[in-house]
């Protein structure tokens, strides 16, 4: 029998809460930090690394994947999955989102959207039926409702106008769905920066029904005080008894701030692709390895962390091969950053079940604000 999708809230802390999500392909510890694999890869980690470092759940990119390698030749291979050799959970995208980003490469009308692709300007068409099937056949465990997020700052109209295109499309991405057991679709709510739209965005969604909400269209370049200040409501507009999903979120200090606000689930680019630029993340802070002060340094990157790279690679060699464009520095600076992402969640979620996240939070802020260690 196919366990059915579920989330279970074991403790709270204030407006933070702790528990997990059951998916037949395993339990999604929350709050939960989503590493994003694009293109059907974490960029530079094996999937068994990714999941050493302690996460349970990835991010695939509809668009990506429906342009290449397509999801009808990733289907005949036996789905996302066991295409990329990850076996636990994977959540996916819409689409809608990087879509929308393409600017004045796609035309959106009330059905769908019609755009280009940015590899070989080919024209595509995406609606939320096609949308739902793109994600039936990678196999994924969440699936998104397709929606249109609008770049801010916009007007009131804007974004009303575009949030209830947003819920025509979630009833539509609802019907397309169907029933999935052990499978869930998302909701995503939307309406800007207005608390209003907001509300009446979270009372559409609800009267559809989903497995669980995202609150959308934040991290777009609104500033962490806007994006606090709407997650200051929103998740309390959202089912409680459902897991809810800050999309695309963030810096370590934007993921506490939302894990304090009462987010269950996030994801970011940030640890993988800092890790391809030399930024390291560390309990200080963001660290800079290509910087010269770290040439001669014999000491790791963060000497209290237990991953591969800080347990065997000093600063002096991240900053060589960094510097150098070896592979290898790409690849030991995207596990240390995941680790420490990870380690992050994993700390919230012991502060909140032992009802000390208070005291947690003010520790992660001062460790920050001491900056990272002297140079030699
Ligand atoms: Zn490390």
């Amino acid at each position: 029998m196919t366990q059915p999708f579920s989330f279970r809230c074991d403790a709270t802390d204030g407006r933070a809460r702790t528990g997990a999500i059951s998916t037949p392909r395993g339990e999604i510890r929350t709050p939960a930090f989503m590493p994003v694999g694009t293109a059907a890869t974490v960029k530079a980690m094996l999937p068994e690394s990714v999941r050493a470092t302690g996460a349970d759940i990835l991010l695939g990119n509809t668009y990506h994947l429906m342009l290449r390698p397509t999801a009808e030749r990733i289907d005949r291979l036996g789905g996302l999955h066991r295409f990329m050799n990850w076996d636990g959970p994977i959540l996916t995208d819409s689409g809608g989102f990087q879509v929308m980003s393409l600017g004045a490469l796609r035309k959106l009308d009330e059905d769908g959207v019609t755009f280009k692709s940015h590899i070989d300007g080919s024209k595509h068409r995406l609606t939320p039926e096609h949308s739902m099937e793109i994600q039936r056949l990678l196999g994924s465990d969440i699936v998104m409702c397709f929606d249109e997020c609008p770049s801010l700052p916009a007007d009131r109209d804007r974004i009303a106008t575009s949030m209830e295109l947003s819920m025509r499309w979630a009833a539509r991405s609802r019907a397309a769905f169907g029933d999935r057991p052990g499978h869930a679709l998302f909701g995503i709510q939307q309406g800007g920066l207005d608390r209003d739209l907001r509300a009446q965005s979270a009372d559409a969604l609800r009267d559809i029904g989903f497995d669980g909400y995202a609150v959308g269209g934040l991290a777009v370049g609104e500033g962490q005080d806007a994006m606090f200040d709407v997650l200051d409501y929103a998740p309390d507009q959202l089912p409680k008894d459902k897991p809810r999903y800050l999309m695309g979120v963030g810096k370590p200090d934007d993921i506490v701030g939302a894990v304090a606000r009462g987010i269950d689930m996030m994801d970011c680019v940030l640890p993988s692709r800092s890790g391809r630029t030399g930024q390291g993340w560390t309990r200080r802070g963001q660290v800079n390895l290509r910087n010269a002060r770290h040439a001669d340094d014999p000491r790791p990157l963060d000497e209290a962390c237990t991953c591969p790279t800080c347990q065997g690679y000093s600063r002096a060699y991240l900053h060589h091969v960094i510097r150098s464009q070896e592979i290898i520095g790409s690849m030991l600076l995207t596990w240390h950053n995941l680790h420490y992402f990870q380690e992050l969640m994993a700390g919230m979620r012991d502060a909140i079940a032992g009802a000390t996240f208070t005291a947690w939070q003010a520790g992660f802020h001062a460790m920050r604000a001491d900056g990272d260690i002297e140079r030699i």
